[in-house]
This record gives structure tokens, C-alpha cells and sequence, in this order.
């Protein structure tokens, strides 16, 4: 895409196809939304999360950082702009469940890999993805004889196993989680072979979530 007028034009499509058609939806949305979900997703530009599970305006809270990355709650560092969307999803809207979406082929996970929060300290991205190091660390500890692209998809998938973990701190997640008002999952799209996956605490694996 080489032009913004593409957007406009694809704008003038969604007013006439949606806005203008699903007047019920929309009147309803313009007195407030009630979203069930929040989807922590990755920035990259193939990775929707509405788009990949076919959801409507107000259907998904949604917040994307590189690498769908949650950092362990700590109000006084920073990381604000996650915490503040965990916290309007929980608090405000009462959203009953979460999902943190890791993907295949993620370009932080990779930086993460290729060590740039320790080789390149006024990286913002090597900042921010350092939040999984102890994951990288351990990973590539722990598998030295996979391949790269092994490496990779193990580390993307452990990444969201964290991020789960990480998330249990924040204290309205915590609280949802122990008054069963609350559940949080980890899924995995795997754009190699469009296949979205859930993580199951059980098996402590990654499974096809179609199909189940
Ligand atoms: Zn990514």
C-alpha cells in the first residue's frame, strides 16, 4: 500500500456496507460498549485480531504491543499503557475473559533471540522485548540442538505462557481469576499454516483450538 487514499476508500466501503447498514449494532454502540474479551495481541501488520476471529465493532477490547508482551505488574516502573488497558478491561468493562495472541514468524521474539536488549541498550524495541529475556534465556538453553525456526516458535509460544503468568499479578486480574468472574488464555496463529492454537495448563501444550 502506497497511498492513504486506499484507507479513505476503504472507509467509504465499511460506512456503506456497516455503518449505514447495521443500524441496530451501531445505535447500540453509541451509547457504550460492552466488549466480553480483551486481546493482547502483536503490533505486526498480519496479526488482526478482530480480522482473524471475524469479530464486530465492540466485540474486543484490544491492545497491541511488539511481541504481545504483558510485563509483570509494577505500577511505580512503567508499562502503563498495558496495565491501563488490563485495568479499564477488568475494572470498567467487566470483560469475562482475556486473551494474550502470540504468533509464528514474530519479528520481536526475534530481535529477542537475536539478543538486542542486551546488544543495542538505546533500542526501545530491545527494552521492551528484554521483558521476555528470562524466557530467551531459557529456551535456548534448554533446546540448544533445535533449529532457529524451532527456537523461534518454542520461545514465541513459552513468551505467552509468561505473559499468562505475568498477567496474574496485576491485582483485578488476580481478583477476577479468584472469584471466577475472570479467565485467561494463551492462543498461537500460526501463519505458516493458518492454524490458530490454544495453550492447555493441562498437557502444557499448544493445541488446535478448531476442531476441539
Ligand atoms: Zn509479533
Amino acid at each position: 500500500m502506497d497511498n492513504l487514499d486506499t484507507l479513505v476508500a476503504g472507509f467509504k466501503r465499511f460506512h456503506q456496507r456497516y455503518y449505514q447498514t447495521d443500524q441496530t449494532l451501531f445505535a447500540r454502540l453509541k451509547s457504550g460498549q460492552q466488549p466480553g474479551v480483551l486481546i493482547i495481541g502483536c503490533s505486526d501488520s498480519r496479526i488482526d485480531p478482530a480480522l482473524l476471529t471475524e469479530s464486530a465493532p465492540g466485540d474486543l477490547l484490544v491492545v497491541r504491543n511488539v511481541a504481545n508482551l504483558v510485563p509483570s505488574y509494577a505500577p511505580d516502573v512503567d508499562c502503563h499503557s498495558l496495565g491501563a488497558a488490563v485495568e479499564y478491561a477488568v475494572n470498567s468493562l467487566g470483560v469475562a475473559h482475556i486473551v494474550v495472541l502470540g504468533h509464528s514468524q514474530c519479528g520481536g521474539i526475534q530481535a529477542l533471540i537475536n539478543g538486542l536488549d542486551n546488544n543495542a541498550p538505546e533500542s526501545s524495541v530491545g527494552k521492551w522485548v528484554s521483558h521476555a529475556g528470562a524466557v530467551r534465556d531459557a529456551v535456548l538453553k534448554d533446546n540448544p540442538d533445535k533449529t532457529p525456526e524451532e527456537q523461534a516458535r518454542i520461545c514465541e509460544q513459552a513468551s505467552v505462557v509468561a505473559s499468562l503468568e505475568n498477567l496474574a499479578t496485576y491485582p483485578w486480574v488476580k481478583h477476577g481469576l479468584s472469584n471466577a468472574t475472570l479467565q485467561i488464555h494463551g492462543w498461537y496463529f500460526d501463519l505458516q499454516v493458518g492454524e490458530l492454537l490454544g495453550w492447555s495448563s493441562d498437557t502444557d501444550n499448544f493445541d488446535p483450538l478448531v476442531g476441539r
